[in-house]
């Protein structure tokens, strides 16, 4: 199976884009709902193939995912989830073979350690499994708001939309909510998006930022949603 690189999450290849749709109202409500709309219609199924039968696996491999590169994160999840199903198999396979397997991922000492303590904390305050709000997952070790949304959404279906370095760019940018922590853009978000497309807004948003609106140079003439960007330094 092919792999995307989303949070080292595993998924099938990619589909080609579809034709944009036609241009939108230009008030900020309307503008976030065409965005959404247009990215939407270019992968009207964001998350086929992302394996999401084991959320303990998931909110490991976002764990790892900090700081790391996709690839990576997904190679290491793999060789670490091959022997260990649950976290009673984590915690007996013991933190420092866990540092072992994770170093190459970056901050492999302090991951493994946070490992290890979500793991006891699952089974001594959950029964052993991932409570299935992000809210409840963000009382577990070394788990912050974007992790615990991140997996609430694609292990649970939980219709929020996780912030991350390219979902807080490109919400500034277009505008589609604006803030200068990732917390007032989270909310923003959630305040604005239509129901309709927070399932799938976090993969959307995250992707045309990883591979169109990037950090140094975005890709404005081949960008999808141009007509609808209001910012300044935007390249076209
Ligand atoms: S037009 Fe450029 S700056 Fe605006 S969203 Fe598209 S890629 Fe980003």
């Amino acid at each position: 199976m092919a792999r995307d690189t989303l949070h080292g999450l595993r998924t099938s290849p990619r589909r080609a884009r579809a034709k944009p749709v036609s241009p939108p109202d230009a008030d900020a409500t309307g503008r976030v709902a065409a965005v959404m709309a247009r990215l939407s219609e270019a992968d009207p199924d964001p998350k086929a193939g992302f394996d999401d039968t084991d959320p303990f696996r998931l909110l490991v491999t976002v764990l790892l995912s900090a700081q790391s590169t996709g690839p990576t994160v997904a190679r290491i999840a793999e060789a670490l989830f091959s022997t260990v199903h649950g976290p009673a198999h984590m915690l007996a396979l013991g933190e420092a073979r866990i540092t072992e397997i994770v170093r190459p991922v970056g901050l492999g000492p302090s991951k493994a350690r946070n490992i290890v303590k979500l793991s006891a904390a699952l089974i001594s305050e959950f029964g052993g499994v991932v409570p299935r709000s992000s809210v409840a997952m963000r009382r577990l070790p070394g788990i912050g708001r974007k992790s615990a949304e991140v997996t609430a959404n694609f292990a649970f279906r939980e219709p929020v939309i996780a912030v991350d370095t390219h979902v807080f760019r490109v919400s500034n940018r277009i505008p589609l909510a604006p803030g200068t922590t990732v917390d007032a853009v989270a909310d923003g978000l959630a305040h604005r998006v239509p129901e309709r497309f927070k399932d799938g807004a976090h993969v959307w948003l995250f992707r045309h930022g990883r591979d169109t609106c990037t950090a140094r140079k975005p890709a404005c003439p081949r960008c999808p949603v141009a007509d609808l960007c209001t910012w300044p330094g935007k390249a076209i």
